[in-house]
């Protein structure tokens, strides 16, 4: 663990969230897969509730998460699909991209990844070993 203080990127939220609407744009672009029925949400923090839900697994560190029903998960006669979230934490993942000396944009598309992953299906565990071959730690 390393830390660049002074090249912390910081952005106000609403640049911050233009540019995680950029990327998950980049990423349907890029791979085809739709976000049709996905809201991208940034906050600064998580909620209390948030933290729970995701166990001490993530811990203060939690960058994404995703909140809806995998699609895999999905009933034949399901009339009604409320759409699923994907929620980006700005502060955890602007210091986690000082600390790694990545930049904000880099931080964001592997969390937009990983937390897309989710919405098709993949737990945390595939996710691992998948993010291991794409060359992606911690
Ligand atoms: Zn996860």
């Amino acid at each position: 663990m390393c830390w660049f203080r002074n090249s912390k990127e910081y952005m106000d939220q609403k640049e911050f969230h233009n540019l995680a609407d950029q990327i998950a744009e980049e990423f349907t672009n890029e791979t085809s897969i739709r976000l049709e029925n996905v809201a991208i949400c940034v906050e600064e923090i998580p909620t209390p509730e948030q933290m729970q839900k995701t166990g001490v697994r993530h811990g203060n560190m939690l960058m994404g998460l995703y909140e809806g029903v995998p699609e895999t998960t999905w009933g034949k006669g399901l009339s009604i699909t409320l759409p699923d979230k994907i929620t980006l934490f700005q502060t955890a993942i602007e210091q986690y991209a000082a600390e790694c000396a990545k930049s904000i944009r880099e931080v964001i598309k592997d969390v937009i990844w990983h937390e897309i992953a989710h919405h098709k299906g993949y737990d945390d565990q595939e996710l691992e070993e998948m993010e291991l071959k794409r060359g992606i730690t911690g």
